[in-house]
């Protein structure tokens, strides 16, 4: 699956985003002003007590008279109105913002480091607290969560014991195939449907437990005997109660006869719905059945070892049409005038993996590998199908090379589902999509292409890796999900080289890195067992860093040792399931011992912080493990196999430079030639580890870099950036030596050092004006000194090469935000012609977001944009819409989205952790962005699942740029005791 996509879409950085602009927000008289979109001012009320804003039907948050800190936060949105009416008194109110003066000269370095130091580590307790380890996010809140399993049998619906005691299933019953029948009713949105179990006995026993949620099972029979059913609802389990035992040895058929509401969530058999051109509502059911959904939709052994056989049959009205995994065999005319499709039956798989969609979709089709490639989406889109077609043909023929195994169907649909909240999901032969990820429009940038390439890449690289060979339970979903996001990278880069993905895939690495650092990460293989469990396994851990490992691993066999191993464990596992050993057993182990490596990166959590001293010739490296936590005494003494590479100052951009040292213990030295004047670790930074090269090591390296940068790769200058500010965060280095090394910036024109270091200035900028801190405006002058002749050089008119794209949104998004009127202005004059042509005027796709951001800070530019948005086709273009609406200043326009987005009416749902992700980075929306949150945890966890990505972005999107004590414990109280 690839995973919830908000960030993806917007900048190489994905971190980058629009939000506020430095002006004080032109906001509205709610008194005065009716504003032309749907609004209803019953809806909402700015309550006087205590500034509180409070809003009817998404319940009030009563203030407890101890919760200081919530007055603070209403304070703080107290504070807009405020600043509508303060322009004559800016100072006189103890929050307000503060003013950006041209007069304001910037504070010394040393008082700026002060508060940068104090600033990131108030920053880091906040976050690590906050991810304290064995805290689960669930419907009741966030709490500790007990997994032990007690050894008493729990009561049935019914009120008689339950005859199974664990969330897994038993082993001895085994699904060999299913048969299925399913009828959606697309008008009463229910459907009913018959399954059939062939199952095989391998030990005497009365019962048989299998998964079903939310179905009334209406008739059991196994072998055509009426069979005695009870149902556990807490584990989604149902158990089948016999008389007599079933015989070791034997097999038997269980049938089940079953109906349920088509689900108006995301996951199961869900209904979705979009509008035509005509303006018609047309509707549609489609499933999403990972990791535990496929139960919302037939009763069956919902686990991902357990793989049956799958013959599916599906019965729909004329004006639809169905798709399944499997080519359709035949279409039978039923006498009640309904239409049967019968699909082959299908190759073994997990249950995680069937899928099937009843809608009105229309494709197109080209053979590649003798498998039939074929591109859905609704009517209207069908002009918006070529690329993603294109790609799918050119990464399935890749694929089927470089595995060396053919893709085993004769068909593979691709599928834009208008209501879908992952980015895509691989379900064997069927892939759905989002629309954003799979529709390409005529103008769409090379950005929106990428997303749209690598999205394809990882989904097709799991047809092999987690369809042909699956991981034996969720504790090793890293073996599907690391190695597609793997595969996303690399085989773009490879089969699209003009999508330069490369910059990217480094981002991805440090953000990986700086997630990993936290106490609250995990082993990339980790137990799980509760189903909020297995939702949160879809995570950076499982995506980025499993991706970043094999990164690893292959850098230090070489590229094709590395995927000799890979096509053989393919094919010794092919239809198996398999667990994190058997991977690393796959690789020769001659050289190194793969194995005894790799599960230093795997079976442990965090990463090391490697520290070199060299004396002349001699080079001594220890390790320690890298983590930003609360209490600065506790000790890891976990050890990585490290293989260390380097390169120094005689041979320094090439891969053919770089030596290895395989550090595999607390401490070691070797050797080098004494003239060496300076070293660089990590080449490239393929490996998941930061180095600290010591005060003569910094400055020799800094020395070399300021004197001529090109004598390293521009991924190595972007991993000497990220390090200083990691090791300056940790408390290691002072922020004066990250400064000093950013003064070669001014030759930089590469955009993974810019933008690496872009990011990491404003995060810190973000911080100190959430905090309102004095720094803020100094920082920020910082910045712009740093990046100005860089903003006022970019171009605005014609189309770039990708990276190209990528810095200049990442500079010109940066600049506009914080006010620069070239660039405020500029993007206004864009923004204003586009409006005078209607929205037909082209805007290059990577500029759309800035400039509309810039836009929808007036009432007619945000009004504007909401129509365009309402009407426009392109998914792509819609969601930089949508972002540029949620970064208005005015909480009341805010507001009213949140709203909209989570009843699903204007805004889709799907649509919500994209609108909190912006929103919270505004200055005054960001406590509120908190604040919704709490006071709609219900609402929002009946749409997304606990534990899942979105719940994570959420969380995540809301708390991180929290930064004082006082937010610090409201989170921490908040997650002790409920939502
Ligand atoms: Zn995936």
């Amino acid at each position: 699956m690839e995973p919830f996509e908000s960030d993806r879409a917007s900048l190489p950085r994905n971190m980058i985003e629009n939000s506020m602009f430095e002006e004080e927000p032109d906001v509205l008289d709610l008194a005065k002003e009716t504003p032309a979109y749907p609004l209803d001012p019953d809806d909402m009320v700015y309550e006087p007590r205590s500034s509180r804003l409070l809003v009817r039907g998404l319940g009030e948050n009563d203030m407890d008279e101890e919760e200081e800190d919530y007055e603070s936060s209403a304070r703080l949105l107290g504070m807009s109105f405020m600043n509508r009416s303060s322009s004559l008194r800016p100072s006189a109110s103890p929050y307000a913002r503060q003013e950006q003066s041209s007069s304001c000269t910037m504070p010394s370095n040393r008082t700026l480091l002060l508060g940068v130091f104090v600033l990131v580590v108030v920053a880091s307790v906040a976050m690590v607290i906050y991810f304290l380890p064995k805290c689960t996010l669930t419907k009741e809140g966030c709490h500790t969560v007990n997994t032990s399993m007690e050894l008493i049998y729990p009561r049935a619906t019914n009120g008689e014991l339950f005859p199974w005691t664990s969330l897994r299933l038993p082993v001895y019953v085994q699904p060999v195939h299913y048969d299925l029948l399913i009828h959606p009713n697309l008008t009463t949105m229910t459907f009913q449907g018959t399954v059939s179990i062939t199952i095989d006995v391998l030990n005497d026993t009365k019962n048989v437990i299998l998964h079903s949620s939310g179905l009334q099972i209406t008739n059991v029979t196994v072998q055509d005997k009426e069979v005695k059913k009870l149902e556990y609802q807490p584990w989604q389990q149902i158990a089948l109660k016999f008389p007599e035992d079933l015989k070791k040895g034997q097999t038997y058929v269980l049938t089940m006869e079953y109906s349920a509401n088509l689900s108006n969530s995301y996951s199961g058999f869900y209904n979705s719905s979009y509008v035509d051109k005509g303006g018609n509502k047309r509707v549609l059911a489609a499933t999403q059945f990972e990791p535990l959904a496929a139960r919302k939709a037939f009763p069956c052994f919902d686990e991902p070892a357990l793989k049956a056989t799958f013959l599916i049959k599906i019965k729909r009205e004329t004006g639809y049409i169905s798709l399944s995994n499997m080519p359709k065999n035949q279409t039978v005319e039923l006498s009640d005038g309904l239409l049967q499709d019968e699909f082959e039956k299908s190759v073994r798989m997990s249950t995680y993996l069937v899928a099937f969609i009843v809608a009105n979709f229309t494709q197109i089709n080209q053979i590649a590998s003798d498998t039939l490639v074929s591109v859905y989406a609704v009517p209207d889109k069908v002009d918006q199908l070529d690329y993603a077609l294109g790609c799918a043909v050119k990464l399935l023929k890749f694929y089927n090379t470089l595995f060396g195994i053919k893709f085993p169907l004769k068909k593979l649909d691709l599928v834009a589902i208008p209501d879908f909240l992952a980015g895509a999901m691989e379900n064997w032969g069927l892939i759905t999509f989002r629309e954003r990820t799979l529709l390409v429009g005529n103008h769409s940038s090379l950005m929106d292409k990428q997303v749209v390439a690598s999205v394809i890449a990882h989904e097709l690289a799991h047809q092999w890796f987690g369809n042909l060979v699956t991981m034996k339970w969720w504790n090793d979903l890293w073996l599907n999900e690391g190695f597609a996001t793997y595969m996303e990278y690399t085989s773009v880069e490879k089969v699209f080289p003009e999508l330069e993905i490369g910059n990217d895939f480094l981002s991805m690495r440090f953000k990986s890195l700086a997630e990993d650092s936290l106490n609250s990460s995990r082993p990339i293989s980790t137990e799980v067992a509760t189903p909020e469990q297995v939702e949160e396994m879809f995570d950076s851990v499982s995506y980025e860093k499993g991706a970043s490992t094999l990164l690893m691993l292959s850098s230090t066999l070489t590229e094709e040792k590395f995927y000799k191993g890979v096509s053989e464990y393919l094919e010794k596992y092919r239809n198996m399931n398999t667990d994190n050993e058997d991977l690393w057993n796959s690789f020769p182990q001659e050289e190194y011992n793969v194995v005894d490596m790799m599960n230093t990166w795997t079976l442990q959590k965090g990463f090391p912080l490697v520290t070199v001293n060299r004396t002349g010739a001699q080079v001594s490296v220890s390790q320690e493990h890298f983590l930003l936590k609360v209490n600065k005494t506790a000790k890891s003494s976990d050890l990585w196999h490290i293989p260390l590479t380097y390169v120094n100052d005689s041979c320094s951009t090439s891969p053919n430079c770089t030596q290895l040292f395989l550090l595999k213990d607390k401490t070691a030295t070797f050797k080098v030639p004494k003239n060496v004047k300076w070293m660089k670790f990590n080449f490239r930074n393929n490996g998941f580890y930061i180095v600290n090269y010591g005060e003569e090591g910094w400055r020799a390296l800094i020395e070399a870099v300021k004197e001529n940068h090109e004598v390293l790769t521009p991924e190595d200058r972007a991993s000497l950036i990220n390090n200083l500010f990691a090791l300056s965060r940790l408390g290691k280095l002072s922020f004066k030596q990250v400064m000093n090394l950013l003064v070669y910036l001014e030759h930089e024109n590469h955009t993974a050092p810019l933008t690496e270091a872009l990011y990491q200035l404003d995060r810190i900028y973000r911080l100190l004006d959430k905090r309102q801190d004095l720094l803020a405006s100094s920082m920020k002058n910082y910045i712009l000194n740093l990046f100005v002749d860089k903003m006022n050089s970019q171009s605005w008119e014609q189309d770039l090469p990708l990276s190209k794209q990528e810095l200049r949104s990442a500079l010109l998004e940066v600049a506009c935000r914080y006010g620069q009127k070239n660039c405020t202005d500029r993007a206004e004059h864009v923004f204003l012609q586009w409006v005078a042509s209607n929205g037909t005027e082209r805007i290059p796709g990577d500029l759309m977001k800035v400039v509309f951001s810039v836009g929808a800070q007036s009432n007619a530019g945000w009004e504007m944009l909401l129509q365009t948005y309402t009407h426009s086709i392109v998914d792509a273009d819609r969601r930089k819409m949508l972002a540029a609406l949620a970064s208005s200043q005015d909480v009341r326009k805010v507001l009213w989205l949140l709203q909209e987005s989570l009843q699903g009416s204007y805004v889709k749902t799907q649509e919500l952790p994209l609108i909190l992700h912006t929103v919270c980075r505004n200055f005054a929306g960001h406590l509120y962005a908190w604040d919704f949150v709490k006071e709609n945890w219900g609402k929002i966890t009946q749409k997304f699942p606990i534990g899942s990505f979105a719940i994570q972005d959420i969380i995540m999107s809301t708390t991180s740029y929290f930064s004082t004590e006082r937010l610090l414990w409201e989170v921490c109280r908040q997650c002790l005791h409920s939502f």
